[in-house]
């Protein structure tokens, strides 16, 4: 037994297996600061991974029936390092941080204790770290903190779907036992994250039903659609009971009009008598530059750029009035800088978290008790970790003006990313020109065209899938070359029309996300050359260029 109890922490605080425990931390360090590089976006050689890797995986492994000793294990561990992506200046692929030190050692805290969330008496770390949490964001975006509440849940795709659970029962308080009504309606711009549609499936609502809004050109939320679209729904006997606007779109950083949305609700709740819509501002990515809310533009205390702050005044026009959204939600894993997996969802009306909660005698082991006053029965989980622990590490170790430095620094970034690629990639074209922030998305055009005249509907549908075909290419070749710049793409920045179909066309891009600190403008005329390698690449490789 005494072996077995080797492999915990101590029961005493004994220094000897305080050591053990830290010695292995160190071993894991060094290993991974060796495998280090600056230059490249990987821990080591990138690992080529066969076609049956997997196959082979599962069919080889098994428990070990005899201890390994620990000294193996960390050995394994740090072959489980090499060749991962690492978040050097040359990863820019999309919003995938790193962890930061305040972040990481938070982390460590709320393992070391390994308390449960579920319940204070589990838990109080984390139940005080929640609530710490709670009240310092409710602050930042303008919610009533008296009023407002939230949790630490399972991403920004758990927000989404929070959001909706909360949207139901507040018109129907009784769907949590008769089920939900068949005739119920979600919207969300066509440039949303596919969240809602697997929170639309989820609650039995149907993905049928989610009304997808149209863009408009900078790609967010076309409001005059919106409203028609709600008109149309209740004409036809449906009740909207959920709008998604995103504040910050993951491929384009559009960010939807959330003051508008919430006039055209309320006029249509007016009109046709219906209970409150609700509204979840999607901020799981853009929230975060709420940081901008109380910055003194004008005597720019910080000593932004000329072209940054402007840039800077111009999202945190858009981002104002996410306060007027019933809920909203930070992946602190984003632009955070704390590890996975670190959401918080934040309602603006935190009494509605009654609607959903259990009853005392449905939970015989934990909240009905003389002692202990923080039991979260109306989250969907369980058992939760106490992620707030990092999250509130990071608040306080940055600070407002730490992550106003950060997120001015992905904006900064990118304006000289762009200014770059004017200027040296002719053939090149921003397809998010509109929207500024911590992504630009990249788009290849063959000799001649460009994306101004694609975006307003000259071309046939032949063309853009043409061009697309040419910018799947493009990423082929920029995806080999992903050791030494790590790029990202996606293949609907947004959709276009076209002039010989009625259908709207996705369109495909490459990305450059500014995620890493450690990416600066001085490390992006290497970048810009490798993409200009690429595009010399396909040239040569005898792709027909001409249209
Ligand atoms: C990332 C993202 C999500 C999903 O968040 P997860 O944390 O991956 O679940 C949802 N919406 C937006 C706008 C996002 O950027």
């Amino acid at each position: 037994m005494q072996q077995i109890q080797q492999l915990f922490p101590s029961e005493d605080g004994n220094l000897e297996q305080r050591k053990e425990i830290l010695n292995y931390i160190e071993k894991i360090f060094t290993s991974l600061d060796e495998l280090k590089d600056p230059e490249k976006s990987t821990l080591g050689p990138m690992q080529e991974r066969s076609a049956n890797f997997y196959k082979e995986l599962i069919e080889n492994y098994e428990v070990p029936v005899k201890a390994t000793g620990m000294d193996n294990v960390v050995n394994d561990l740090i072959d489980l390092m090499k060749g991962h992506p690492y978040h050097t200046r040359k990863f820019v692929t999309n919003v995938l941080p790193m962890a930061s030190i305040p972040g990481i050692i938070g982390l460590l805290t709320t393992t070391l204790l390994n308390g449960n969330n579920l319940w204070d008496v589990y838990g109080p770390a984390a139940a005080e770290s929640e609530v710490k949490v709670i009240g310092m964001m409710s602050k930042l975006v303008g919610y009533d903190f008296t009023q407002s509440w939230g949790y630490t849940t399972w991403g920004g795709q758990g927000a989404v779907f929070s959001g909706l659970r909360l949207a139901i029962a507040k018109q129907f308080p009784h769907a949590k036992e008769e089920g939900v009504p068949r005739n119920l309606y979600c919207f969300a711009s066509e440039n949303a994250h596919y969240s809602l549609l697997k929170s639309a499936e989820a609650v039995g609502i149907g993905s049928n039903n989610l009304i997808r809004v149209k863009a408009t050109s900078d790609h967010s939320m076309d409001l005059k659609d919106l409203a028609n679209k709600l008109e149309e729904v209740i004409h036809k006997g449906g009740i909207p009971v959920y709008i998604v606007a995103t504040t910050g779109a993951t491929d384009s950083f559009a960010i939807d009009d959330v003051k508008a949305i919430k006039d055209i609700t309320t006029k249509v709740e007016a009109k046709f008598d219906l209970k409150p819509i609700h509204i979840h501002a999607d901020s799981a990515l853009g929230g975060f530059y709420s940081f901008f809310k109380s910055y003194d533009f004008i005597t720019n205390p910080l000593k932004f750029e000329d072209n940054v702050v402007a840039s800077l005044q111009s999202i945190n026009e858009r981002m104002q009035h996410i306060s007027l959204a019933d809920s909203l939600c930070f992946d602190f894993q984003k632009l955070g800088q704390t590890p996975y997996l670190t959401s918080l969802f934040l309602v603006k009306e935190g009494k509605h978290f009654g609607l959903l909660d259990l009853e005392d005698f449905d939970t015989p082991y934990v909240g009905n008790r003389g002692y202990g006053s923080y039991h979260t029965g109306y989250t969907l989980e369980c058992s939760r970790m106490g992620s707030s622990i990092a999250i509130y590490a990071a608040l306080t170790a940055f600070g407002v003006e730490g992550y106003q430095q950060i997120l001015a620094n992905y904006v900064r970034v990118n304006l000289a990313f762009r200014d770059k690629i004017q200027k040296q990639l002719p053939n090149v074209s921003v397809v998010n020109d509109s929207n500024i922030g911590p992504v630009t998305a990249f788009r290849l055009y063959p000799e001649g065209l460009n994306w101004s005249q694609e975006k307003t509907g000259t071309f046939t549908l032949e063309q853009v899938q043409a061009i697309n075909n040419l910018n799947q290419s493009l990423f082929e070749i920029l995806g080999h070359n992903r050791e030494n710049v790590f790029f990202g793409d996606t293949t609907k920045v947004c959709t276009i029309p076209v002039i010989d179909s009625e259908n709207m066309i996705p369109v495909a891009a490459a990305k450059l996300f500014a995620i890493s600190p450690y990416t600066e403008v001085q490390h992006l005329d290497e970048m810009v050359a490798s993409i200009s390698n690429a595009i010399q690449t396909l040239e040569e490789s005898n792709v027909e260029l001409v249209y």
